[in-house]
């Protein structure tokens, strides 16, 4: 099984990644982190990929496709994925030929999205008010092209991302089973 969670910053997809994770013997994987790993790393790449993010901007669609693919080729991912953060563009989109089976939407307002980000627990470099307005304006002029692309083809699933974790969690299950 391969599923993309998609939806604006802040609406919850890696806590529904990783509960969706448990639920489905599948590993989780988010291109954030992935990109926050390489950050860490001394090289010219961890560096430019360092400033990108905390600047709030998207990392090249070309970079971002050599990683992933890069990740998504080892062994683990080989039964089955959750993919979180990718694909963020329809360039991204349209390159990525995996064969996704669902793509879940979860949709939550840039109001309660911003209000989530600015009280986060785990404060993260590019979580300034600054950044995190860039990646919500991002997320409307390149992600919801994504959202509408996969809406196309028929496999988007939309949840309502403000009810509480269990019902989302609910919600998503209950989605799966039906089109399973
Ligand atoms: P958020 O959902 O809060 O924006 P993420 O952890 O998904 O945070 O991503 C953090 C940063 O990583 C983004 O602002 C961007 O710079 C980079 N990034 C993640 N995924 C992608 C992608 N698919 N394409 C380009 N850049 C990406």
């Amino acid at each position: 099984m391969k599923i993309i969670i998609i939806g604006i910053q802040g609406a919850g997809k890696s806590t529904q990644g990783n509960l969706l994770s448990k639920e489905l013997g599948i590993p989780y994987l988010s291109t954030g982190h992935i990109f926050r790993e390489i950050a860490k790393e001394h090289t010219a790449l961890g560096r430019y990929i360092k400033e990108t993010m905390n600047a709030g901007y998207l990392i090249p669609d070309d970079k971002t496709l050599e990683i992933v693919s890069e990740y998504l080729g080892r062994p683990e991912y080989q039964k089955g994925y959750i993919l979180d953060g990718f694909p963020r563009t329809t360039a991204q989109a349209e390159a990525f030929k995996n064969g996704i089976n669902k793509v879940i939407y979860l949709k939550v307002s840039d109001k309660e999205a911003l209000w989530r980000l600015s009280y986060r627990d785990e404060q993260r470099e590019d979580d300034t008010i600054a950044g995190i307005r860039k990646r919500i304006e991002l997320f409307h002029k390149f992600t919801e092209p994504v959202i509408e692309y996969y809406r196309q083809k028929g496999l988007l699933v939309e949840v309502d991302g403000e009810k509480s974790i269990e019902e989302i969690q609910k919600s998503i299950h209950d989605s799966l089973q039906k089109s399973a």
